[in-house]
């Protein structure tokens, strides 16, 4: 027999409103309604967090992954570690290895990868997503769809983010089979793998793109076969963009004569750069200095209040510099070598924007990605 009712929100990561718009076979003839969603400043840091809880990160607190914070940085001990040759260090399997081994070390549950971060700094820094935002509880502050569930004692799915996309992809279908969820959540994250290695235009892309296609449509199916009614989103946070260049910033603050963790910290990401500054001196130079950089530009209070990133406190730096769309800083504490996609640049840009489709028709007022989160709540059917 049937079930009434199963709510199924997929989220594809990186499949931007671009990549979606070119290549129009995905779900063709199953969707109802689709449109564009404007993205949030910043990484899946940010935005996840956002969607889960239809809060902007000023208001769950939940930005970047690393920030400033020398007294209760939780990597203190990993100081022994850093008389080690920086050579081991920037062995790609060697962080990853060394990422497992501090995050269970620490008892992490949340995403945490060392990416580039030097070892030597790390003990300056602590990190956001301590825990797994995807159970209740999971936030910095406020709640989520998952508190909401459990409340209510909804049973659903959610993704296990250590395991492949076609591992969520089974699980997901046998709790469908067996009809034991109402609503489900999954994060599929191989696209954003890719197009970060081989860029948006790649065949492979396409490739992938039709793999997600198949997919989804045996999920519906399945999902068809089992529940009455079936709500179906496929949806993202970001979009991506093809990199055409790296820049070195490091080297251009490093040129300013200024001492690291004396006069100034930074904190190096893909698109950009995050200052803590020690002295007035230091301020006032990397202030100038970017201010007038042809290759990016400083985020004003109000660019960071309309992004909904600003932080009186300054958790996440008290100078933040964007890099222009499309180029990418290299060296960075995200990574040391020159990749072909990147997302993290202006949301304004077409490649940055996420997009939403569904069998269900989207409302006008839905244009923002945490915005999906009332879509998840209503369909909850409760109203607290
Ligand atoms: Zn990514």
């Amino acid at each position: 027999m049937k079930k009434p009712k199963l709510s199924l929100f997929i989220f594809i990561d990186a499949f931007g409103r671009e990549i979606f718009l070119r290549h129009p076979f995905f779900l063709q003839g199953l969707i109802r309604d689709h449109k564009k969603l404007d993205t949030i400043l910043g990484y899946s840091s940010a935005c996840d967090p956002s969607i889960i809880s239809g809060k902007l990160p000023c208001e769950h607190l939940m930005w970047s992954s690393f920030y400033y914070d020398p007294k209760g940085s939780p990597f203190k001990w990993t100081r022994a570690l850093a008389i080690l040759p920086d050579s081991i260090f920037l062995r790609g399997r060697v962080r990853h290895y060394l990422s497992r081994l501090i995050k269970k070390v620490l008892g992490f549950t949340g995403y945490f990868q060392l990416y580039g971060v030097p070892f030597k700094y790390l003990p300056l820094f602590n990190y956001a997503e301590k825990k797994r935002i995807w159970v209740p509880g999971g936030l910095l502050h406020g709640e989520t769809i998952f508190d909401k569930l459990a409340r209510h004692g909804i049973p659903h799915y959610v993704h296990d983010s250590a395991v492949s996309d076609e591992t969520k992809l089974a699980r997901l279908t046998a709790d469908i089979e067996s009809q034991r969820i109402e609503f489900a959540y999954c994060s599929l994250g191989k696209l954003d793998a890719l197009m970060h290695a081989v860029g948006t235009r790649d065949p492979k892309v396409t490739e992938l793109i039709h793999w997600y296609d198949q997919q989804v449509r045996r999920l519906i199916t399945t999902a068809e076969e089992h529940y009455e009614e079936v709500s179906w989103y496929v949806f993202t946070d970001h979009g991506m963009h093809d990199i055409t260049e790296g820049y070195d910033l490091i080297s251009d603050i490093q040129e300013t004569g200024l001492r690291w963790n004396e006069d100034y910290v930074a904190f190096y990401d893909s698109t950009m750069a995050r200052f803590w500054f020690l002295t007035d001196e230091a301020r006032q130079k990397i202030t100038a200095r970017l201010n007038t950089h042809p290759k990016g530009r400083l985020l004003t209070d109000d660019a960071l209040k309309h992004e909904g990133i600003y932080f009186a406190d300054h958790l996440y730096g008290e100078l933040i510099f964007l890099i222009n769309s499309g180029i990418q800083i290299v060296p960075s504490f995200m990574g040391i070598k020159q990749i072909k996609g990147m997302h993290g640049y202006s949301p304004q840009d077409a490649d940055s924007a996420a997009s939403i489709c569904s069998n269900r028709e989207l409302p006008e007022s839905l244009t923002k990605i945490h915005q999906i989160y009332h879509l998840m709540h209503k369909e909850t059917g409760y109203c607290d």
